[in-house]
C-alpha cells in the first residue's frame, strides 16, 4: 500500500458498484485505479473522488493489468465551492482532460499538480479568466514537451514573423512566410503579430494568477484573445488527435447561455 498526493481527472462507473478513477499523482503521475464499492458508498473516500479536490490517496499495487486499487482517501485541500460556477467547472474540466491526454501514464512530473492547483486557486480568487486558462494550458504543453513556437519559425528558426506567418499545430507553432508555403495539415491559420504578442504576454506572466492581467490589458482586443485561444486549441487537438470532450461542452455552454464563454 502506498499513499500519494493527487487529484482526480476523471471518474466513470465500472460494473455495478465500482468507479474507475483516473488520478494524477505526485508519486506515479497519471494512473487508473478501481475504487471498489464507490458507487454505493463514498465514505471510505471522504469526498475525494471529485474534481477540484487535492487529496492523499491510498493505492494498492495493481491487482491486475494496468489498474491500481484505490483503497482510501483523505482530502488535503478543496476548491469545490467552484462547482456552482459552470464556467469555472468547464475550465477545470478542460485542464483535467488536458493532463489526462497530454501527459504520459505512470511518468510523474513534479510540476503538473502545481499547475492544476494554481489554476484552481486562480479560479477561486478571481473567477474564470481566459488569460489564466491559457497560462495553465501553455504550462502543460511545456511539461508535455510541446510548448508552441511563438517568437521564431518552428521549421527554420526565422525570427521575422511580421507578415505572412501562420500557426501550424502539426509543425509546432509559428511558421514563417517562406516555410508556410509547405504547410498543408489541419488547423493551420494566419498568425498575426497581435496574437503572438498576446501569447508572449501570457508566457511572460507565467502563472495563472499573474496571467489574469492580460484580460484587462488594453493592448489586446477580444479578437486577439479568440485568435490565441483558437491557435492553442488547434495545437491541443493536433497533439491529442481528437477534439477534447470538455471543449465540446464549453461550446454547448456558450450556445446555451447565448454568449461566447471562451476558455
Ligand atoms: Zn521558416
Amino acid at each position: 500500500m502506498a499513499e500519494t498526493l493527487g487529484v482526480v481527472l476523471k471518474a466513470t462507473p465500472l460494473r455495478e458498484s465500482d468507479l474507475l478513477v483516473v488520478l494524477y499523482t505526485e508519486l506515479h503521475g497519471r494512473i487508473s485505479a478501481v475504487a471498489r464499492g464507490a458507487r454505493r458508498s463514498q465514505r471510505r473516500f471522504a469526498g475525494a473522488l471529485s474534481l477540484l479536490v487535492l487529496a492523499k490517496y491510498q493505492l494498492g499495487r495493481k491487482p491486475r493489468g494496468e489498474l491500481w486499487s484505490l483503497d482510501g482517501a483523505e482530502v488535503v485541500r478543496e476548491w469545490t465551492r467552484l462547482s456552482t460556477d459552470v464556467v469555472a467547472v468547464a475550465h477545470a474540466s478542460y485542464i483535467a482532460e488536458l493532463v489526462g491526454a497530454l501527459l504520459p501514464p505512470e511518468s510523474p512530473d513534479p510540476h503538473a499538480l502545481e499547475v492544476i492547483c494554481a489554476l484552481w486557486d486562480s479560479l477561486a480568487e478571481g473567477g474564470p479568466s481566459p488569460g489564466a486558462l491559457r497560462a495553465a494550458e501553455l504550462a502543460l504543453l511545456d511539461l508535455a514537451g510541446h510548448r508552441p513556437a511563438i517568437d521564431q519559425c518552428a521549421a527554420c528558426g526565422e525570427v521575422d514573423l511580421a507578415s505572412g506567418a501562420v500557426f501550424d499545430p502539426a509543425r509546432g507553432g509559428a511558421i514563417c512566410r517562406r516555410c508556410a508555403a509547405t504547410s498543408r495539415g489541419a488547423g493551420i491559420r494566419p498568425l498575426d503579430p497581435q496574437t503572438r504578442a498576446y501569447l508572449r504576454a501570457v508566457i511572460e506572466l507565467d502563472t495563472p494568477a499573474a496571467a489574469r492581467a492580460v484580460d484587462a490589458d488594453a493592448r489586446f482586443t477580444p479578437a486577439d484573445r479568440h485568435a490565441a485561444r483558437d491557435a492553442m486549441l488547434a495545437m491541443v487537438t493536433s497533439l491529442v488527435g481528437h477534439p477534447l470532450r470538455s471543449l465540446e461542452y464549453i461550446a454547448k455552454l456558450g450556445a446555451a447561455v447565448g454568449r461566447n464563454t471562451p476558455p
